[in-house]
């Protein structure tokens, strides 16, 4: 069955803006920890982080944890989720979860937008679940049928990233150079995390939103538009959870 539509969602936060600017705070005082807890007052966090955030200070932010779960997505979007290494992922297994009796995938919509490209596309998929039916039915293992699986197939992921590492992420990946599916699944990551820590995120996003366009000739030139983007999606994050 075609998947469509990737399902974010954010399962654990821990640390806060709190920690951080107590952490920064520690950096430069002699006062002992406990009274420096008392001593962060939640108006001065905000002016604070955004200083720390403007000089780059960004291990602090490190003490900042968010844990997604991720599912409706394709295995060509969590090998590059991968690539990011300064994270913790889990990610349903393909040896240990047997994909008989059809698998679900996901559809790219320049595919599910033409009607011939679709319907190939489909047949294909069906036949590779015929395929594997086939070898399960002869006693191959899933470990070694999955071998037919496509970069399409559907799978389910937890990640685990801390800020700083998340500042890196959207600035790679909310990016219009990235691929639509990983583009999609960040701008949705942002949407979760930028009213918790709003000192932090704030300029969050492609490298256009905080300053100068590091892609250079390959930039798609819409710095002001993507700039315009990102401050409603922050806008309009921080008016829902104001509602919660
Ligand atoms: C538009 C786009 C196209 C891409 N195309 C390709 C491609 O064609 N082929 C391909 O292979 N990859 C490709 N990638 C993946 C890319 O090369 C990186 O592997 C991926 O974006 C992870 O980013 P990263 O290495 O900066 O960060 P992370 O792994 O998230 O690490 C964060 C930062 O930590 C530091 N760091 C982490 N590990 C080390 C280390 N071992 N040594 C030193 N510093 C370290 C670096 O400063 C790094 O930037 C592409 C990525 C994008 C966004």
């Amino acid at each position: 069955m075609p998947v469509v539509v990737p399902k974010v969602e954010l399962l654990a936060f821990t640390g806060g803006e709190k920690i951080a600017a107590l952490a920064a705070k520690l950096c430069y005082s002699d006062a002992s920890i406990s009274d420096l807890t008392d001593a962060v007052a939640v108006s001065e966090q905000e002016k604070f982080l955004a200083t720390l955030n403007r000089m780059r200070h960004h291990s602090v932010f490190e003490h900042i944890s968010f844990t997604f779960g991720i599912e409706g997505v394709s295995r060509a979007f969590t090998h590059q989720l991968v690539r990011h290494r300064i994270a913790s992922y889990s990610q349903q297994s393909q040896r240990y979860v047997a994909h008989t009796g059809g698998f679900d995938y996901i559809a790219p919509s320049s595919v599910a937008a033409n009607t011939e490209a679709l319907e190939k596309y489909n047949e294909i998929m069906n036949s590779i679940a015929g395929s594997y039916d086939k070898l399960a039915a002869l006693g191959i293992p899933a470990e070694d049928a999955r071998y037919l699986l496509p970069n399409a197939c559907a799978t389910k992921i937890i990640v685990t990233m801390n800020a700083r590492e998340l500042l890196h992420f959207f600035r790679l990946r909310c990016c219009e150079r990235a691929q639509w599916e990983i583009r999609g699944v960040a701008v949705e990551m942002l949407k979760k995390v930028v009213s918790l820590a709003p000192s932090v995120f704030g300029l969050a996003g492609p490298s256009c939103v905080s300053g100068a366009c590091s892609e250079g000739r390959m930039s798609c030139g819409r710095a002001s538009e993507n700039r315009r983007k990102f401050e409603e999606l922050r806008t309009s994050a921080m008016e829902r959870n104001a509602r919660l």
